[in-house]
C-alpha cells in the first residue's frame, strides 16, 4: 500500500499547507481519504488524475476534510468528463451532506444528470467493510459531532495496515485504531495546549506507550505546533510525503 499525503495542513492552511487529503494506492485501485476545500489545488499540483480515483472516503464533514467534494464532482462532470463509477463513502449521513454541499457550492448542481454512476456508502464502527479492494474499519473519534459522526479509519490490504485518526482529541479509541498498524497518521494540532476537539503533542506523548505501532506521523499541525521545530521521535507529515507500507 502506498499513501501519498497530498494535504497535511489544518483547517486554515497554516504553514502554507493544503487541507487534509490522502491518496491510497492499493492493488490496482486508488482511493482518496478526505478531500478538503483546497484539495482540488493539491490534486492539480501533484498531477493526480481524478478519473483514476474510484472512491472518496471521508472522516467527517468539516470543510477542511469534506469541502472539496462539490468541486471534485463538478470538475469530473465538465472537465475530466468522467465515465467510471464513483463511490462516495463516509460516516452516517454522507449522501445528505454531499447533496447539501453541492447545492451550496454550485447551486443547481445537486440535480445534475451525472455522466458517471455515483454510489454512496455509509461506513460505521459497527460494520467493517471493503472499499476499492481495501478492508476498512471505522473508529469513533472525539471531535465535533455537528460535523460528524467523526471517524478514524484502519485501511488494510495485502497484510499491511494504515491507520488515520482524522480530527480528534485524545480518546481511548485511538488505541485499537493504532494497534498493530504499520503506520499511524495522527492529528496533532497544538504543542501543549489541551483542546476539547483536537490533540496536542504533550497529551499524545503521554499516551505513546499505548499506541502499538512502530511508526507515528503527525499531521494537521496548527501554528503553535509548527513553531516547534525541535527533533521529535515521530515524523512530521508534509505535503507530498509518501508512505510506502
Ligand atoms: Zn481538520
Ligand atoms: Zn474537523
Amino acid at each position: 500500500m502506498k499513501v501519498t499525503i497530498l494535504g497535511s495542513g489544518d483547517a486554515f492552511g497554516s504553514g502554507g499547507r493544503f487541507n487534509t487529503c490522502l491518496r491510497i494506492e492499493a492493488g490496482g485501485e486508488r482511493l482518496l481519504l478526505d478531500c478538503g476545500s483546497s484539495s482540488m489545488v493539491a490534486l492539480n499540483q501533484a498531477g493526480v488524475a481524478r478519473n483514476g480515483l474510484s472512491t472518496l472516503l471521508f472522516t467527517h464533514f468539516h470543510g477542511d476534510h469534506f469541502g472539496g467534494l462539490a468541486a471534485f464532482l463538478v470538475e469530473a462532470q465538465f472537465v475530466s468528463r468522467r465515465s467510471e463509477p464513483l463511490t462516495i463513502a463516509g460516516p452516517i449521513g454522507v449522501e445528505h451532506r454531499a447533496r447539501h454541499a453541492l447545492e451550496t457550492d454550485f447551486p443547481g448542481a445537486s440535480t445534475n444528470r451525472w455522466r458517471f454512476p455515483i454510489s454512496y456508502v455509509e461506513v460505521t464502527p459497527e460494520a467493517p467493510t471493503e472499499l476499492a479492494g481495501v478492508a476498512i474499519e471505522a473508529f469513533p473519534m472525539v471531535h465535533d459531532e455537528r460535523a460528524g459522526p467523526c471517524q478514524g479509519y484502519r485501511l488494510t490490504q495485502d497484510g499491511k495496515t494504515f491507520a488515520f485518526s482524522g480530527d480528534t482529541a485524545w480518546t481511548p479509541a485511538l488505541i485499537p485504531l493504532a494497534a498493530g498498524a504499520d503506520a499511524l497518521l495522527v492529528e496533532c494540532y497544538t504543542w501543549d495546549k489541551v483542546l476539547a476537539n483536537h490533540l496536542d503533542y504533550r497529551t499524545l506523548t503521554a499516551h505513546r506507550g499505548e499506541l502499538a505501532t512502530p511508526r507515528i506521523i503527525l499531521t494537521h499541525m496548527g501554528p503553535d505546533m509548527l513553531a516547534h521545530d525541535e527533533k521529535l521521535p515521530e515524523a512530521r507529515a508534509h505535503d507530498g510525503m509518501v508512505l510506502a507500507l
